[in-house]
């Protein structure tokens, strides 16, 4: 056994039926994706751009695509045609251009709205408040070809656990909220994106659906 399927299988332990495992491949080789592959993973995330198309277009036509990075809207154009789920939306500028290019596409996109959660300055995403505002404009509900499946957010790189925990319990409140305030007749609305290597169990308990783990499947990335 390869050490990467070891570490799925053991990830596997921690993972309760309703939590998806999102495999982070980002800078890991074609031949390391596919020995997850190989121990049945079909979810892989990717951050940049330019690496998630050359690997689609090598790796098998089951894997199920998901972009996990900050997405540039120029970009779009080159994934919107295969990618499954997008998490890091954090503007509505990005939403607009996600849903233009899926009309052009022919397809309806999947989303998740980034949330800001760390106390860190430099991560990216909507406030509670900011949010709300974008979900109950005019202009937010003209979009027709994307689909907002919930919530993603990143906690403070800290060792505080506590902080940690209050963290991700912040967004599953917000997710929990707008569930019930804004998208109650909305099937769809059902992923809370939460947690990676360091945090996933955490994120676990706090009500996470999707987890996205990188290093503890993949090792470091150089
Ligand atoms: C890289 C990355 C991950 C995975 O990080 P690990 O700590 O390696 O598990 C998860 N989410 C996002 C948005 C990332 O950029």
């Amino acid at each position: 056994m390869t050490i990467t399927e070891k570490n799925i299988l053991d990830i596997r332990k921690y993972l309760p039926a309703n939590v998806t495992l999102v495999c982070v491949s980002k800078f890991h080789s074609e031949s390391t994706i596919l020995e997850a592959y190989q121990t049945g993973e079909r979810i892989f995330g990717e951050s940049r751009v330019q690496e998630l198309t050359l690997k689609q277009q090598n790796l098998p036509d089951d894997i199920r695509w998901h972009f996990i990075g900050h997405l540039q809207t120029n970009k779009i154009k080159f994934i919107i045609n295969f990618v499954e789920l997008i998490h890091g939306v954090d503007s509505f500028k990005l939403l607009k251009e996600i849903d233009n290019q899926a009309k052009k596409n022919n397809r309806k996109v999947k989303c998740l709205l980034q949330i800001h959660i760390a106390r860190e300055e430099s991560k990216f995403g909507f406030s509670d408040e900011e949010v709300r505002e974008m979900l109950a404009s005019a202009e937010f509900t003209q979009l027709q070809h994307i689909q907002i499946a919930g919530l993603m957010g990143m906690a403070t790189l800290t060792e505080d656990k506590n902080q940690i925990r209050n963290e991700f319990r912040q967004l599953k409140m917000l997710f929990d909220q707008l569930k019930m305030d804004i998208f109650s007749q909305n099937e769809s609305f059902t992923e809370l994106s939460m947690g990676m290597s360091d945090d996933y169990t955490i994120a676990i308990e706090e009500g996470s659906t999707m987890v996205r783990v990188g290093s503890a499947i993949f090792g470091n990335r150089d």
